[in-house]
């Protein structure tokens, strides 16, 4: 197996696949169901996972993708199932809203071991058609297990959290996590992402399992972040461009 990825169980059934290696620290979640599996994004592309979830298992997968951004869809070349929402179902093909060189400084801007094989000048974004658009409130079956869309725009316009009821696992992507929270490139929109927030607070959840560094956050972190988004917006700071904000286990970049 591929050490540029940690696996590790969180549950009889549900992986997380993580680059720990570089500064992203992105997590892809594997959800396996009875008749079929559930790859939650696909990380950087810069080694092959499609390796690591066939050693997890032999059921057909399906990838969704929280968000276009290519930190999360960057192994969605070894799939060929692949689901995003509808509002960026155009940034997987020609509108993808980052340039290359944008995307090649971010995986370089701090060196690590990559893998031998890898080879920054060869990376491309990928480009692709869905064969699924996701719309929000939509249930996705797995075969005795289900999965609810909720989109969450703000840090992109089809950010979209998963929910799964049953566990009262909430896959959080970019909308939540420990690290900073970025509302600041012109596509995304600081007062959607307030509203997602928001929207998210009226779920019963036990665990968030984030898009990006530390595993375990308490789930008292999602009204830590609506609270300071509220304050924000309270004292009129809630505009692109005002900067970075710190706040205890999360900062907002606006
Ligand atoms: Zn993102
Ligand atoms: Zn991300």
């Amino acid at each position: 197996m591929d050490s540029w990825f940690t696996v590790e169980q969180i549950d009889q059934d549900t992986f997380v696949i993580s680059e720990y290696k570089h500064w992203e620290e992105t997590h892809c979640y594997l959800l396996c169901g009875t008749k079929r599996a559930i790859l939650i994004d696909t990380g950087l592309g810069v080694s092959n996972i499609r390796e690591v979830i066939d050693g997890l298992t032999k059921l057909p997968v399906t990838v969704i993708t929280t968000h276009v951004h290519w930190d999360h869809i960057g192994g969605h070349k070894y799939f060929r199932s692949i689901a995003v929402h509808e509002a960026e179902k155009e940034w997987l093909s020609v509108k993808f809203p980052i340039p290359l060189q944008v995307v090649k400084n971010n995986i370089m801007c701090n060196p690590c071991d990559f893998p031998s094989d890898f080879k920054v000048e060869k990376y491309q974004i990928f480009q692709g058609v869905p064969q699924m658009i996701l719309h929000d409130e939509d249930c996705i079956d797995l075969g005795n297990r289900k999965l609810v869309v909720i989109h969450t725009p703000g840090h992109s316009p089809g950010h979209c959290c998963f929910y799964e009821a049953d566990r009262k696992y909430l896959y959080s992507g970019d909308l939540i996590y420990s690290g900073c929270l970025d509302a600041f490139y012109p596509s995304t929109n600081p007062q959607e992402f307030w509203k997602s927030v928001r929207k998210i607070q009226s779920l019963k959840i036990s665990r968030i399992l984030p898009g990006h560094h530390h595993l375990s956050i308490p789930v008292t972190i999602i009204d830590k972040i609506e609270t300071a988004f509220h304050n924000l917006s309270n004292e009129g700071k809630l505009k692109q461009g005002n900067g970075i904000f710190s706040y205890e286990g999360f900062q907002i970049h606006i």
